[in-house]
């Protein structure tokens, strides 16, 4: 206690550190009452240590000082900041689902930047509509008649209920009562659209006849089916094709929606990845509104697409929602450069960063595993980098029995693999967010971009 009781006494005082020429450049660089509360900050933790039998020695004032330049560092820095993502999967929706193209980003930094067509008509010089921008683009790649992009796809299927269901029943079946990452659940999002849920069928199996027997010309507001996108059934199932329930609905006068989710504009399955429903497809089917996200498998700015006929379609503009659940200039922006992209289905494949890290080759992995592994032997030798070969997921509720074949660069951790890659989400003002395995560190290149190895292995270097 007395040995404490005399380190404490040593503690410099708050003007002393303020006096200290590291802290005097810090007041150039920032408001003075933030470098105080940075300098207090390292002298509490200096206080703190002291008090946990941590030091031997009382604190000089030039070392409070260089605390007080870290914990200025930390306070200054966003919350929101980039990272790199070396899990290998492409659509992590805690680290920000799609990865948007250049030119997305570049629209989006325009729109934000200046002012803009956004609700003005340049060529009558009056009053337009936000909606116009994307709206022709979406008809032309979809083939459908009208489209409105809301906040995301969530509020699309809400917003779309809302519209034909509400008061009334939507028929749904058991097999696609969807959870998507936790808060988008059918069965809520059609309480609160005012709906009524009408459940028909079983888990695995819902037949034609199920939804026919369903259908009362007073009660149902629509049939609507759902894209399982993030779970399989498998072995003895059935569920009915939308063709199928297109004519039932059309048959009976009541309209079909379709909750896409994941909202593919390519077939994946020309490039040997599994099938995943089209919206062009889903729309000539004759769904009467396609609902799908701007930030899956399309690989832009998150929103929630509509589209489909256009009866209905301007029946949802009218709707007191969809002013609720706007897009912003810069969505719309992002959007509308992230669709010209998909004029040209091999720029989409090339230049779209969901669609070009889906469709790498082994070959390429392969190399770029190679590259990243020998820069990081040099760098952190210790940590005996390998090539590894890897699978991973697809993420973002997209493909959920496909697992990819990739290449990944392991480290063999000096303490243990979860304290090795905390300190890589730590250590730097970029995270580095990877994935453990069998002891390991797994370093996965599908999602490390090229032009982020040296960062990588900067990074690595402070934590080793
Ligand atoms: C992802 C998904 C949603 C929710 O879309 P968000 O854009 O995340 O709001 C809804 N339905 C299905 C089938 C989905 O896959």
């Amino acid at each position: 206690m007395p040995v404490e009781k005399n380190l404490l006494r040593g503690i410099p005082k708050v003007d002393d550190v303020l006096a200290q020429p590291a802290v005097q450049a810090l007041e150039e660089k920032a408001p003075h009452t933030l470098v105080l509360s940075a300098v207090r900050a390292a002298l509490d933790g200096l206080r703190a240590e002291i008090l946990a039998g941590k030091r031997t020695e009382a604190p000089t004032a030039a070392q409070a000082a260089a605390l007080a330049e870290a914990e200025l560092a930390r306070a200054l820095r966003p919350s929101l900041r980039r990272v790199i993502n070396a899990t290998g999967v492409v659509l992590h929706t805690n680290l920000g689902r799609a990865r948007m193209c250049p030119a997305a980003a570049q629209a989006a930094y325009r729109a934000a930047c200046g002012y803009s067509t956004l609700e003005y008509n340049a060529g009558e010089g009056c009053r337009g509509s936000r909606y116009d921008h994307v709206e022709k683009l979406l008809c032309t790649l979809t083939g459908a008649e009208s489209a409105i992009v809301v906040n995301n796809n969530a509020a699309a299927v809400m917003l779309v209920l809302n519209e034909l269901v509400r008061g009334r029943e939507a028929v749904v079946s058991r097999g696609e009562l969807v959870e998507i990452g936790g808060s988008f659940r059918v069965p809520e999002i059609m309480e609160q659209s005012g709906g009524i849920l009408r459940e028909v069928g079983t888990t695995n199996k819902t037949h034609l006849r199920d939804y026919a027997a369903a259908i009362d010309p007073e009660r149902t507001g629509a049939l609507l089916k759902v894209h399982t996108s993030n779970y399989k059934i498998v072995g003895f199932t059935e569920d009915v094709p939308l063709e199928d329930l297109v004519r039932l609905g059309n048959e009976r006068g009541v309209p079909v929606l379709y909750d896409l989710g994941s909202g593919a504009m390519i077939d994946f399955s020309k490039y040997g990845l599994p099938k995943e429903p089209t919206v062009p497809e889903s729309v000539r089917a004759g769904a009467d509104v396609v609902c799908f996200s701007g930030d899956k498998l399309l690989g832009g700015p998150q929103a929630g697409i509509l589209a489909g006929k256009k009866e209905i379609l301007d029946r949802v503009r009218k709707n007191p929602l969809t002013r609720a659940l706007r897009v912003d200039k810069m969505t719309l922006a992002a959007l509308e450069a992230t669709l010209a992209v998909y004029r040209d289905e091999a720029a989409a494949v090339r230049e779209i960063p969901t669609l070009s890290m889906l469709l790498l080759s082994r070959e390429e992995l392969s190399a770029r595993a190679q590259t990243l592994c020998a820069l990081l032997q040099k760098a952190v030798p210790q940590l005996s980098p390998q090539t590894v070969h890897e699978t991973e997921q697809v993420g973002g509720g997209s493909m959920p029995a496909q697992l990819l074949e990739g290449y990944a660069v392991s480290l063999v951790p000096q303490d243990s693999a979860a304290a090795l890659e905390a300190r890589m989400r730590c250590a730097c003002e970029t995270p580095l967010v990877g994935r453990i395995a069998h002891d390991r560190v797994l370093l996965d290149v599908r999602t490390i971009d090229p032009g982020e190895f040296e960062q990588t292995a900067a990074i690595l270097k402070q934590c080793v």
